[in-house]
C-alpha cells in the first residue's frame, strides 16, 4: 500500500486508517515542530498530488475485509486540502462505506467555500491553531507567502459555524514560541469565540524538523486553566501520564486495550500515551499473570487480551 497506512491506534481517534493526499513534502506552512520533516514544497496550490484511482484502489482493497476501525484519517506527509479531489474521495467513501472520517488540517485552506462544502460529510475536523498573532504564526508555522493567521482563523470559523463536522481545535506549545503570557491570552480569546467541541493542547514529543523544545506537563496544565475553556485537554506528554497514572492504572488501560482489540506494544504505548519501554514492562507483568498472550501476525507480536 502506497497512499495508506496503518491502521494505528491514537488517543484522539481510536484505530484510525490513514490516507496519505499529498507526498513528501508538501505543504502550504514548514512548522518547526513537523514531525514529518521540512517542507520541500511551500504552497496554496491545489492539485492531484496523488493518483485519486490508485488513492480509491488501494482503500477498496483493504475495506473489503470490512476491518473494525473507527476512523479513516486524511493526515500524512503534509496538507491534505490540497488535493484537489478531495471533496470526490470524502464522497465516494461516504456512498459506499460506514466509517466515520477525520481530517487533520493546518486550516490553511478552510476560509475557502469550495473546500468547505467538499469536507462537509467528515465528521471530525481537527484543525490546527498555534498562534493568533501574524508575528507568532510566520516564526511557529512559516507559511507560505500570502497566507495570514486572519484567513486560518476565518476557516475555523466558518467551518464550527457550518455546524457539519465535529471540530477539535489544536494547540501545540513550543517552548520560547507561543507560549508568552500574551499569545496565551490572545489564543484564549480566539478559543472562548470560536466554542470548538474540544480544544487540544499538545506539545513537541517527537523529533521535530526544526531545533525546537516542548513544555512539560505542568506548563500545559497552567495554560489549560488559565483559559478555563470548559472542553480542553491534553493529549500531549508521555512524562505527564506516567506521573499522574500509577502503574495499576496503565496496567487496567493495556488490558481494556488489548481485550478490545489486540495491538502491538509501539501501538499500545502510543495509545496510552506512554513510553514503549514502559508498556513493555507492564505487558511482560500482564503476560506472567496470564491476563493477556502473545500472538503473531505476520511476523509482527500483538497482544491480546484473555477474557
Ligand atoms: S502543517 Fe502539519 S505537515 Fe505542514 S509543516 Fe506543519 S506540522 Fe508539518
Amino acid at each position: 500500500m502506497k497512499y495508506i497506512f496503518g491502521p494505528v491506534f491514537s488517543r484522539r481517534l481510536g484505530l484510525s486508517l490513514g490516507v496519505d493526499l499529498v507526498p513528501h513534502k508538501v505543504c502550504s506552512m514548514d512548522c518547526l515542530y513537523c514531525e514529518v520533516g521540512k517542507t520541500t514544497e511551500k504552497t496554496l496550490k491545489r492539485a492531484e498530488y496523488v493518483p485519486f484511482d490508485a488513492v480509491k484502489a488501494e482503500l477498496e482493497e483493504f475495506l473489503s475485509y470490512e476491518p473494525d476501525i473507527d476512523y479513516i484519517t486524511f493526515s500524512g506527509y503534509g496538507e491534505p486540502t490540497l488535493f484537489s479531489r478531495l471533496g470526490e474521495l470524502v464522497n465516494y467513501i461516504k456512498e459506499n462505506y460506514p466509517y466515520r472520517l477525520a481530517l487533520l488540517t493546518n486550516g490553511s485552506l478552510l476560509h475557502r467555500d469550495e473546500v468547505l462544502e467538499e469536507i462537509r460529510e467528515v465528521d471530525v475536523v481537527l484543525p490546527s491553531l498555534d498562534a493568533v498573532t501574524q508575528e507568532v504564526f510566520e516564526k511557529i508555522n512559516r507559511p507560505v507567502s500570502g497566507l495570514t493567521i486572519e484567513m486560518v482563523i476565518e476557516g475555523i470559523e466558518k467551518l464550527i459555524k457550518m455546524g457539519t463536522s465535529e471540530v477539535w481545535i489544536e494547540t501545540l506549545f513550543v517552548k520560547g514560541m507561543n507560549d508568552t503570557e500574551e499569545e496565551i491570552e490572545k489564543l484564549g480569546e480566539a478559543i472562548h469565540r470560536l466554542k470548538p467541541h474540544r480544544w487540544q493542547l499538545n506539545t513537541v514529543a517527537r523529533p521535530p524538523a526544526y531545533d525546537v523544545r516542548g513544555l512539560s506537563f505542568e506548563e500545559l496544565e497552567r495554560i489549560k486553566e488559565k483559559v478555563g475553556y470548559p472542553a480542553t485537554e491534553i493529549i500531549a506528554h508521555s512524562r505527564a501520564r506516567r506521573k499522574k497514572m500509577p502503574i495499576s492504572e496503565i496496567k487496567k488501560e493495556i488490558y481494556n486495550l488489548v481485550t478490545r482489540r489486540p495491538c502491538p506494544v509501539d501501538e499500545i504505548a502510543s495509545a496510552l500515551g506512554i513510553l514503549e519501554e514502559e508498556a513493555e514492562r507492564v505487558v511482560e507483568e500482564l503476560l506472567q499473570e496470564k491476563k493477556v498472550e502473545e500472538i503473531f501476525f505476520g511476523s509482527t507480536p500483538y497482544i491480546k487480551g484473555k477474557v
